[in-house]
């Protein structure tokens, strides 16, 4: 099931998401609605708090890039509880969009690789290597269990040319949608 989305300007963005204490129904149900909410969007990435819940869970669908740099199919992957245990000094710039700030595209610096431990789906622990865009979901993912934006990584004149665009995007989906 499509789950309303939240939209900048909403408070449950800013929130430090809670951990996961058990894996119940509710919470299988929850990651199968964000599954399909994620699908709907076309997004490659979704977070519990864009959907208005602060839990510390998110969900990534990267396409991944074969030898000729061609995106093919990505995987479907499910982190609960998750922690960035390391990360490269190396670093890369991507152009980043999220499913909560609509028509906001702006360049993010973030670590080229990563390691991550999280729960998956039945529970239990795992710990795994990122790269390249998926190092980047995944990190964009992880700021939103931490009340953490994209546009927050934008310093500088860059991020002021994206203010008008921020009150558009406040005025036009979160504004409105609180309303109805
Ligand atoms: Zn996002």
């Amino acid at each position: 099931m499509e789950l309303p989305l939240s939209y900048y300007g909403d408070p449950v963005l800013r929130k430090k998401c809670q951990p996961v204490d058990e894996i119940t129904d509710e919470i299988k149900k929850l990651v199968e609605d964000m599954v399909d909410t994620m699908e709907a969007n076309n997004g490659i990435g979704l977070a519990a708090p864009q959907v208005g819940l602060e839990h510390r869970i998110f969900i990534t669908y990267v396409p991944l890039q074969d030898e000729e740099g061609e995106y093919g199919t990505g995987q479907l992957r499910v982190f609960i509880n998750p922690e960035i245990i390391e990360f490269s000094e190396e670093q890369t710039e991507m152009n980043e969009g999220c499913l909560s700030i609509p028509t906001v595209h702006g360049e993010v610096v973030r670590p080229f690789r990563v390691k991550v431990q999280a729960l998956n789906l039945e529970g239990n622990e795992f710990v795994e290597e990122f790269t390249g865009l998926e190092a980047h979901c995944v990190l964009h993912e992880n700021d939103h269990i931490n009340g953490v934006l994209f546009v927050d990584r934008i310093r500088g004149k860059e991020r002021k040319a994206l203010d008008a665009q921020l009150r558009k995007v406040k005025n036009d989906y979160y504004s409105r949608r609180k309303k109805k």
